[in-house]
């Protein structure tokens, strides 16, 4: 009998693993026919840069304590000088190029409709008043190695005094969803005394502007060459995010 008990609890693990694992095995590819999971090298070649100025419109995001300025307000800034120095060697799509609020998930559709294309998401972030300097979030193996073209670009500009933030591994909705290499940019903390005043600086911004402009065009002229291993590919996404820092 106990023979029998552990053949039937033996048989029915045969049989409830491969439907379990064929339940949370993820689909090889979206409705569109990209990789659903972003489990490949990154893009080289592309024509077509879509610029996310981060928040907009009644989300302000982080205010200054020091200079008052907006995030929404530095990030679209920022963008629209990313686009001039990209010139036209790009197709340069603007997420949003005034004052208008739009949706994350909006954000990602609109991202989605583009085919061979890299998704550039920047924003200005905010902390305790002493962490400072820019950072990256990726998480598609797609683009990591743009996450560390436009990290590496960013530090160049950025004083050796605000440290390196690095680039962190972070489930977003715009790192995550989207079906093309996205990341996810943090030029600069306005909770920083020193930073803030720093990017209120209309010259630092195109500094800024034109490293990540010139780390966009690397990433097209020569692709993850360079960038180091590829990072694992990871399947399924927790419910709250998780960090790997780089
Ligand atoms: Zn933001």
């Amino acid at each position: 009998m106990q023979f029998i008990v552990k053949s039937v609890a033996f048989l029915s693990l045969v049989m409830w693993l491969p439907s379990c694992s064929s339940s949370i095995a993820p689909p090889l590819t979206t409705a569109s026919g990209r990789d659903y999971w972003g489990h490949r090298p990154g893009p080289k070649g592309f024509r077509t840069v879509i610029l996310d100025a981060g928040h907009g419109g009644k989300d302000s995001g982080a205010v200054s304590p020091y200079t008052r300025q907006r995030e929404k307000d530095l990030t679209l800034d920022t963008v629209k000088r990313v686009r001039a120095e990209l010139g036209s060697d790009f197709k340069v799509i603007l997420m949003r190029d005034d004052d208008t609020f739009v949706d994350l998930d909006d954000r990602v559709a609109r991202a989605n409709r583009y085919g061979d294309a890299i998704l550039v998401s920047i924003h200005y972030n905010s902390s305790g008043a002493a962490t400072r300097g820019p950072e990256t979030y990726f998480w598609r193996v797609d683009s990591h190695g743009l996450a560390v073209r436009v990290q590496q670009a960013m530090e160049s500009v950025s004083p050796v005094e605000s440290g390196n933030r690095g680039m962190v591994r972070r489930r977003l909705r715009l790192t995550r969803n989207p079906e093309i290499p996205c990341i996810l940019a943090e030029v600069g903390y306005l909770s920083n005394s020193q930073e803030s005043r720093l990017v209120s600086s209309a010259a630092y911004r195109q500094k800024m502007a034109k490293a990540i402009a010139g780390a966009i065009r690397m990433q097209s002229k020569i692709g993850d060459s360079g960038t180091g291993p590829l990072p694992r590919p990871i399947n399924a996404p927790p419910s709250r995010p998780t960090d790997a820092r780089e």
